[in-house]
């Protein structure tokens, strides 16, 4: 056993833990747990912890169902609403080869982590996951009905769900996330907690993490909390805006230049190019609902425009403002809280290190507010706009090869069958709009 993992045999010894949940996501995100006696954490550590993958969205064919899982001992957290139950994030093996299993979409993400790692870079990502919170009906089912009416940043007696807001984070920092801030959003009942930035494969693993904490301690207070994208038409929607950046080994920001004139380095800029250049076929990953796509409008602080800006919000990337050198990174503005999160950062990060090696050029910054702009102003200057369904993204996802690579030979066709058959099923349904709309009309 390695020195961490022997820590955590302590701990479950010390604080009295009797189960363990072996954590994972499918190819959509969904946390997956296989929970184990405390005591069964030596053999996950060694042996690691056989399951039946067969019933796992996308996982394997059932002749070849068994799966491994092997636990991070570095993810050990005691869950704050059972306390006598701890999580370990896994990864997953495949049985008959032994070798990581490219169903997995941790290892999905480790795949792009290596190719930034052989190019001399560390990624590092802080995410800023937006939610609502709804009341349940008498039957515990959820509603659309805020129980707050604040606004943004508003604090109390508006702000009458910030007690709820102070749990969750009581609960997140119980379970080792650092809080950067939280507040309450531009809609009512609609909230945002940021973290702290991290490893991109630990920041994945917390938002993972943090919408099962979010949703637990929300149900605690009879209320429902939901990453939807888009729950309610024509306020703001959910996004899950990414700040990204490189490191080098010793710790050097390598997207932070002072001479620049936005403090961005070459190197920043072509990271962004390659995101812009293969945004529409991005999005099909990091926007993967049908409901995604209500989000991404005109006139709701979430980008529809494929550019850049180092001021204005309706752009798909932004340059926040970095008070000192290591913070110096971009805000891609269009990924929202229903993705998986292993999926969308691993093609942010394939599509940004194409940039770099492709030497990609990055267009000027947009400095007015595109969603002002009409098409032959857009047209002058050169901006594409993101696909406006899911149809058009799973297309665009097909297109384009990197991106589709990207995910992996097991994932990526997986993902296109799942979306495909899920926007099959949108186009054939008959929703209330048209009702309302044309029902008495003919
Ligand atoms: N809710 C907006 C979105 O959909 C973002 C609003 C904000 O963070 N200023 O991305
Ligand atoms: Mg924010
Ligand atoms: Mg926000
Ligand atoms: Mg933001």
């Amino acid at each position: 056993l390695s020195e961490e993992e022997s820590e955590v045999l302590d701990r479950i010894e010390r604080e009295d833990i009797d189960f363990l949940r072996l954590q994972f996501t499918d190819i959509l995100g969904t946390v997956k747990n296989v929970s184990v006696p405390a005591d069964q954490a030596e053999k996950a550590f060694t042996e690691g912890i056989y399951f039946d993958g067969s019933s796992i969205e996308g996982f394997v064919r059932i002749q070849e169902s068994d799966m491994r899982l092997k636990p991070d001992a570095s993810t050990f957290a005691v869950l704050p609403w059972r306390d006598t139950s701890a999580r370990l994030i896994c990864d997953v093996f495949n049985t008959s080869t032994g070798e990581a299993f490219k169903g997995d979409p941790r290892a999905v993400l480790q795949d792009a982590l290596d190719r930034a790692d052989e190019m001399g870079y560390e990624v590092n990502a802080a995410p800023e996951p937006e939610f609502f919170l709804f009341e349940e009906d008498e039957e515990g089912r959820a509603t659309t009905k805020t129980n707050d009416a604040g606004g943004y940043f508003d604090v109390a007696p508006k702000d009458l769900a910030s007690d709820v807001r102070r749990d969750i984070i009581y609960g997140l920092e119980e379970m080792g996330f650092d809080i950067e801030a939280s507040h309450h959003e531009v809609a009512e009942g609609q909230h945002e907690i940021n973290f702290e930035y991290d490893d991109a494969l630990s920041t994945a693993d917390n938002v993972a993490t943090f919408r099962t904490v979010v949703r637990a301690i929300a149900a605690q207070h009879d209320l429902h909390a939901t990453f939807m994208p888009k729950p309610i038409a024509k306020v703001n929607g959910s996004g899950m805006h990414v700040h990204l950046s490189l490191f080098t080994d010793d710790g050097e920001n390598v997207f932070h230049d002072e001479g620049d004139e936005f403090n961005l380095s070459e190197t920043a800029k072509q990271f962004t190019a390659g995101i812009l250049n293969h945004a529409p076929a991005l999005a099909a990953v990091t926007n993967p609902t049908v409901n995604s796509y209500k989000r991404l409008v005109p006139g709701y602080e979430a980008p529809v425009y494929v550019a850049w800006s180092d001021r204005n919000r309706s752009a798909l990337i932004r340059k926040p403002a970095a008070r000192v050198p290591a913070a110096s990174r971009i805000e891609a503005r269009f990924p929202d809280p229903s993705c998986n999160p292993y999926l969308a950062f691993a093609v942010l990060i394939h599509a940004g290190l194409d940039g770099i090696e492709s030497g990609a050029d990055c267009p000027d910054p947009i400095r007015e507010n595109i969603y002002e702009f009409d098409e032959e102003k857009r047209e002058e200057y050169g901006i594409d706009t993101l696909p406006t369904n899911l149809g058009e993204a799973i297309d665009a996802l097909e297109a384009d090869e990197m991106v589709y690579d990207a995910l992996g030979p097991h994932v990526g066709p997986k993902f296109v069958e799942a979306k495909r058959a899920e926007f099959a099923d949108y186009l054939v349904d008959v929703s209330d709009w048209e009702l309302d709309r044309y029902l008495e009309t003919f």
